[in-house]
C-alpha cells in the first residue's frame, strides 16, 4: 500500500540533496523525461494553431473559475436529474468520510479504483484501510508503485522513477501467479499486470474513480486513459463513486472540445488518448455517487495570483521540462503534485506551516520552461515568486534584507558600503559562516572588486 507523504520530515533541499545522489534514479528519470518531452514538441508542433487553442484553455478555465458556484449548481442539478447522488466535501476529512460510508452501505470490503490524483491528495487508500476496506489500483504505474509499497512521483507516471528491472523484481515479489521466467520485456510485465488485474475487475462490485473533466450543462464526467483498465472500473462494478475537485469543471461540450485536443498531447504526446470514457448519472444497474472536493480550493481561488494554478488540467509537460524536477524527482516534493505544479499548488492547498511546503516555492530555477509547456498558460515562475514573498523567512535573512534594503534605498550610504567592502574584500571568505553557508554550498561568493563601478566612473569623468 503507497505510504502517506503527510508529515514527511525535512525540507526540499534535504530532500533533493539525497536524490541527486541517486545516479540510477537521475538516469531513469533523465532517459523518461526526455522521451516523453521529444513526443510532446512533436506533435504540438503539428498544430499551426497550438498558441490559440492554448489561449482558448486558458479562458474557458479562467471564465469557469470566475463562475464556479454557478457552474457547480448546474452540474450537481444536471448530475442529479440523470439519478446521479452530490455530495459537497469541504476537506480531506469530510471526503474520505463521506466515501468510506458509501462504501460500507454496500457491504463490500475491496474497491478497485480508477487513477486518480484527488484520492491521492485526500488520502483516501489510508482512510478506508482504516476501515477494513482495501483499495487496489488498476492503472499500471499506481499498481506498481502500490505493490512496491512506495509514493508516486510523477502526475501522469507514477513509477517514472523505476526502470523495467525494478518492476520486474515487484511482481515476482508481490504477485502471486508470477513465475521466474517472467522477462522484463514491457509487453511481458503489461501481461503479467493484466492478469493479476483481470481477476479483480470481476469479482469487484465498488469502483472509484476521479475525473479529468466536468461538463456543467450536461452533468457529464470524462476520464482520458491510456490502458483500458480506468473503463473496466467505470463500467463493471455496481457502484461508482468519483471523487473530483471542483476546478474540474467545464461550461460546456464546446468547451471540452478544446481540451481533447490540449491534454493528451501534452501528457503523452499523443494526438488522440486511446480511450475516452464519459458518463452522466447513474447508468442501469449502476449506483452513482460524485463527491466534489474543495480541500483549500476556495482559498486557492481568492488569491489573485495564485489562482491560476486551478487552471491545471494535470497534463504534467511543466514536470517533464523542469529542470529542477529532472534531477530531484518527484519524492522531493513531499506531496502527490511534484515538478512546477506541485511547487505552487501544494503550497497554496496545505498553506506554508511546515518546513516542507514552505521551501517548496524555492524549489525552481524560475527559468520559465514550464510556463512555456503549460497547455492552460499558468504562469508558474510568478506564482512562485508571489509565492517567495508570503513564505516564512529565517530571521537572520529577514534581518539581512532590511540591512541590504537601507543601504540600496540610498545612493550616498551604497557608495560608502561599496568602499567599505572593497577595502576588506582580501577579508572576504569563500563559504559564509552559520545558517548563511546554504547559500553558499552551491554558490561561489562573488569577488568584490579593487574599485567600485561608481568610484572608477567618477575618477575617470573627472580626468
Ligand atoms: S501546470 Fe500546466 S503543464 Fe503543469 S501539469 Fe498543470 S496544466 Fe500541465
Amino acid at each position: 500500500m503507497s505510504a502517506t507523504f503527510i508529515g514527511m520530515p525535512g525540507n526540499f533541499p534535504q530532500n533533493s540533496k539525497k536524490a541527486v545522489q541517486n545516479s540510477q534514479l537521475r538516469f531513469n528519470l533523465r532517459k523518461a523525461t526526455h522521451t516523453i518531452r521529444g513526443k510532446r514538441a512533436s506533435v504540438v508542433g503539428e498544430l499551426p494553431d497550438w498558441q490559440e487553442l492554448r489561449a482558448a484553455g486558458k479562458a474557458i478555465k479562467d471564465h469557469t473559475l470566475h463562475h464556479l458556484d454557478r457552474y457547480l449548481l448546474q452540474l450537481e442539478e444536471a448530475v442529479t436529474r440523470a439519478g446521479g447522488t452530490v455530495h459537497w466535501a469541504r476537506d480531506a476529512a469530510e471526503a474520505n468520510r463521506i466515501v468510506t460510508d458509501l462504501v460500507k452501505a454496500t457491504g463490500e470490503t475491496e474497491v478497485v479504483k480508477v487513477k486518480s490524483m484527488a484520492t491521492q491528495e485526500i488520502e483516501l487508500n489510508q482512510a478506508l484501510a482504516a476501515h477494513g476496506i482495501t483499495a487496489y489500483e488498476t492503472d499500471l504505474a499506481e499498481l506498481i508503485v502500490q505493490l512496491g509499497d512506495d509514493f508516486p512521483s510523477h502526475i501522469l507516471v507514477p513509477a517514472i522513477h523505476r526502470n523495467r528491472s525494478e518492476i520486474r523484481e515487484i511482481f515476482l515479489d508481490k504477485m502471486p501467479h508470477v513465475t521466474p521466467d517472467l522477462t522484463d520485456d514491457p509487453p511481458a510485465l503489461a501481461e503479467a499486470a493484466r492478469l493479476h488485474l483481470r481477476e479483480r475487475f470481476l469479482r469487484s462490485k465498488v469502483a472509484i474513480s476521479g475525473a479529468n473533466f466536468m461538463v456543467a450543462e450536461t452533468g457529464t464526467l470524462v476520464v482520458l486513459e491510456s490502458e483500458g483498465n480506468g473503463r473496466m472500473c467505470l463500467t463493471l462494478p455496481e457502484t461508482l463513486i468519483s471523487v473530483v475537485g471542483i476546478e474540474k469543471l467545464l461550461p460546456s461540450w464546446r468547451d471540452l472540445e478544446v481540451f481533447l485536443q490540449l491534454l493528451p498531447r501534452s501528457s503523452t504526446g499523443e494526438r488522440m488518448n486511446p480511450y475516452t470514457s464519459m458518463w452522466t448519472g447513474a447508468t442501469e444497474g449502476q449506483d452513482f455517487h460524485l463527491v466534489l472536493l474543495d480541500n483549500g480550493r476556495t482559498d486557492v481561488l481568492a488569491d489573485e495570483v495564485g489562482r491560476q494554478a486551478l487552471r491545471c488540467i494535470r497534463c504534467s509537460a511543466c514536470l517533464n521540462v523542469c529542470p529542477v524536477y529532472e534531477r530531484a524527482g518527484g519524492h522531493a516534493y513531499g506531496s502527490v503534485y511534484p515538478g512546477p505544479i506541485g511547487a505552487i499548488l501544494t503550497p497554496q492547498l496545505r498553506g506554508m506551516s511546515s518546513e516542507l511546503d514552505a521551501s517548496l516555492p524555492f524549489a525552481s530555477s524560475l527559468c520559465g520552461a514550464c510556463y512555456e509547456a503549460c497547455p492552460v498558460a499558468i504562469d508558474i515562475p510568478e506564482v512562485l515568486v508571489d509565492l517567495r514573498a508570503k513564505a516564512p523567512h529565517a530571521a537572520a535573512e529577514r534581518a539581512g534584507m532590511k540591512v541590504a534594503g537601507w543601504i540600496l534605498n540610498d545612493h550616498q550610504r551604497l557608495a560608502k558600503a561599496q568602499r567599505a567592502a572593497t577595502r576588506v574584500r582580501k577579508l572576504v571568505p569563500k563559504r559564509l559562516p552559520g545558517p548563511l553557508s546554504a547559500w553558499t554550498d552551491t554558490r561561489d561568493i562573488p569577488e568584490i572588486p579593487e574599485e567600485s563601478f561608481r568610484d572608477w566612473w567618477e575618477r575617470n569623468e573627472r580626468a
